[in-house]
């Protein structure tokens, strides 16, 4: 068996091991030391927010049962895509790969932020009131099959070594669980972690109600884009503390916090009210 085969035989358990093993260091750090105090019952918003990643995680296997690895098992079969015809040493094709498809993510993060349609599904991801580990996977899982969608365009065009796809897909779970982490880190190892992955206190300006702030730092893994496209934003106008997070439209646990209430979010309110101006649409929600 080759390093290929042996990946693709195995690459449930091994994204699952990421996963189970990175989530549990997160969730101790969590507790040991802690950035911001929660605002609403973690019981609750573990239990809702994890239920709804099973619930996504179900739902993908169902609709896509290969997933994106399958996609690029199959794309190399077929001779689809850009690193299919090139001679590159694999280890180049497996590093640029990698650094593409982050890219295209973060365009997909710009995206759902910019067109009002696609930010019904991502404010699900947004509208949690409190910011820790399982905000790194709540998704509306309509959310889930587009950013599935979209990997399977990409790997049809770039045609990626499969190791990449699952290099990728693991480093994006566990740097996504780690940037939602509600942990302190000492400021200067942000300072320079933060040139090489995106760090918690970088990702959390992106939760903020505010809308400048929102449309800001949308990377979840290489931080480089947001700096090269002018989304860069180093740290809240209030504080890590006393910032607020979530958005301004769902302040109540029913549409936050409850499973059934985050499933709902996208079909909650006209789309060219929202469209408007976010902020307004809020003050007249809640007042
Ligand atoms: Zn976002
Ligand atoms: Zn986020």
């Amino acid at each position: 068996m080759d390093f290929n085969e042996f990946i693709l035989a195995n690459e449930v358990p091994i994204r699952l091991g990421f996963f189970f093993g990175i989530f549990a260091a997160m969730a101790l750090w969590e507790i040991v030391s802690p950035r911001r105090y929660l605002r609403t019952s973690k019981v609750i918003r573990w239990g809702n927010n994890l239920g709804l990643v099973f619930f996504n995680s179900f739902i993908l296997r169902l609709v896509f049962p290969a997933a994106a690895v399958g996609m690029a098992v199959f794309a190399s079969e077929q001779g689809w895509g850009l690193f299919n015809y090139s001679d590159a040493p694999i280890w180049v094709a497996v590093l640029a790969s990698v650094v593409i498809m982050d890219f295209f993510i973060w365009l997909q993060h710009v995206m759902v932020h910019a067109v009002p349609l696609l930010w019904r599904l991502h404010r699900v991801h947004h509208a949690d009131l409190d910011y820790d580990v399982t905000t790194g996977a709540r998704f509306h899982p309509l959310e889930i099959l587009l950013s599935m969608l979209i990997k399977f365009a990409v790997i049809m065009l770039l045609g990626p070594p499969v190791v990449a796809v699952v290099i990728f897909e693991v480093l994006l779970n566990a740097t996504a669980m780690f940037n939602h982490g509600n942990v302190r880190l000492p400021k200067n190892l942000d300072r320079y972690l933060r040139l090489i992955v995106v760090t918690p206190d970088m990702h959390r300006v992106h939760h903020s109600v505010e809308d400048d702030e929102t449309n800001s730092n949308f990377g979840f893994n290489l931080p480089w884009w947001d700096r090269l496209f002018g989304t860069y934003r180093a740290q809240p106008r209030a504080g890590h503390e006393a910032m607020t997070i979530g958005i301004h439209t769902f302040r109540e646990d029913k549409w936050c916090s409850w499973l059934p209430g985050m499933l709902a979010i996208p079909f909650v309110g006209k789309v060219q009210d929202y469209a408007i101006n976010r902020r307004q649409w809020g003050d007249e929600h809640e007042h």
